[in-house]
């Protein structure tokens, strides 16, 4: 007997890449984390934030980092919520943004966190299949009546980004809201948020996890107008953002140079991958993003996984249609590109 209610109970569990408490035995490349550490300003940020001060709730409305960000970028605080991770927002979207008997949608293959959180919602939704190419079919949300789509751009797994331009066409024709997920737009991509003043039901997801090398700090954007903006305030936790979160936030947001800096290193070591996977044979998708989507004539993706993880290295490997041909692989630093590539030189 358990108390869990119909849903919770036939609900699909969404399984993160792992995280082995010994870090430093592995090469970790399976979570799309940076290799690069945080900015040094970010980390006396944090220091400093550890005072008796924490005794006391944070600001709950997050009004620092939304008035830089926007000012950053062009916009208003009214247009810039805060999340605990961007993962928090998409949360907020289905548990106030859909009617129960309406609908969502998102590509597939697509970050899977977006089915999973659907269901604990109890949002029915559709999976849009990738075309042949493994890019976006638009047509397919109008088509399923979609009230909710989210598109990730570049995309997680398959690292393919979208012209701006067609997000753009495509929101001349769409009714429902559209989620623009840029958790990884910082390193190559377009990024959609000049549409934002033009749509009313556009919203632009951001997350400082990825290009700002703070996944454990947990902290997301949401860019939309005003309107949208109010439902997630309307809708989050009382403080959803701590204190830490907030101070880490805004000394990153600050450090233009740092952030340049590791892009740029990340930019150019995924380059380094790429040329030396071609070289012994892999057929890699083309990215947008800080990770590749790579495949092997010769060797079936599981066991590249398989065989990776036995010498200590992590990559990502998802079952499922399409997916399951081929490996996800996270940029690292040159050092553990370097042990990557002859271990995998050595598998195929
Ligand atoms: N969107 C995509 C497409 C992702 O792959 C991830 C990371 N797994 C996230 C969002 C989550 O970002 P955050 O750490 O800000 O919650």
């Amino acid at each position: 007997m358990n108390y869990w209610n119909t849903r919770l109970k036939n609900m699909a569990e969404y399984i993160p890449g792992e995280q082995p408490d010994n870090l430093d035995e592995f090469i970790k490349l399976n979570t799309n984390e940076n290799p690069f550490p945080p900015s040094p300003a970010v980390l006396e940020a944090l220091r400093k934030a550890c005072t008796p001060d924490l005794r006391r709730y944070p600001n709950p409305t997050t009004m620092k980092v939304r008035e830089l960000f926007a000012q950053q970028n062009g916009l208003s605080a009214d247009n810039v919520f805060v999340g605990n991770g961007s993962d928090e927002i998409f949360t907020l979207l289905f548990r106030g943004f859909v009617d129960p008997e309406g609908r969502a949608g998102f590509p597939y293959p697509s970050y899977s966190l977006y089915y999973t959180l659907a269901e604990a919602n109890g949002i029915a939704y559709e999976k849009i299949d990738l075309d042949e190419n493994l890019d976006v079919n638009f047509a397919g949300f109008i088509k399923k009546k979609c009230n909710l789509a989210i598109v990730a751009n570049p995309n997680n797994p398959t690292g393919k980004g979208v012209d701006v331009k067609e997000i753009r066409a495509f929101l001349g024709k769409f009714k429902g809201l559209l989620v623009v997920d840029e958790a990884y737009v910082d390193f190559y991509g377009e990024t959609a948020l000049p549409l934002v003043s033009e749509f009313g039901n556009l919203v632009v997801t951001r997350s400082l996890s990825k290009s700002y090398s703070l996944a454990g700090l947990r902290v997301g954007l949401a860019v939309a107008q005003p309107a949208v903006i109010r439902g997630f305030i309307k809708l989050k936790d009382s403080y959803n953002v701590d204190r830490l979160a907030e101070a880490g936030a805004l000394a990153a947001l600050a450090d233009a140079k740092n952030f340049k800096y590791s892009t740029r290193m990340v930019r150019e070591n995924k380059e380094f991958l790429e040329e030396k996977l071609a070289e012994i044979g892999f057929q890699i998708v083309p990215s947008k993003a800080n990770f590749i989507f790579v495949k092997h004539p010769k060797v079936a993706a599981k066991s590249i996984y398989e065989g990776l993880k036995e010498r200590k290295i992590l990559v990502r490997w998802f079952n499922g249609p399409v997916q399951s041909e081929y490996v996800r692989i996270s940029v690292g630093t040159m050092m553990e590109i370097r042990t990557l590539v002859k271990e995998l030189a050595a598998m195929v």
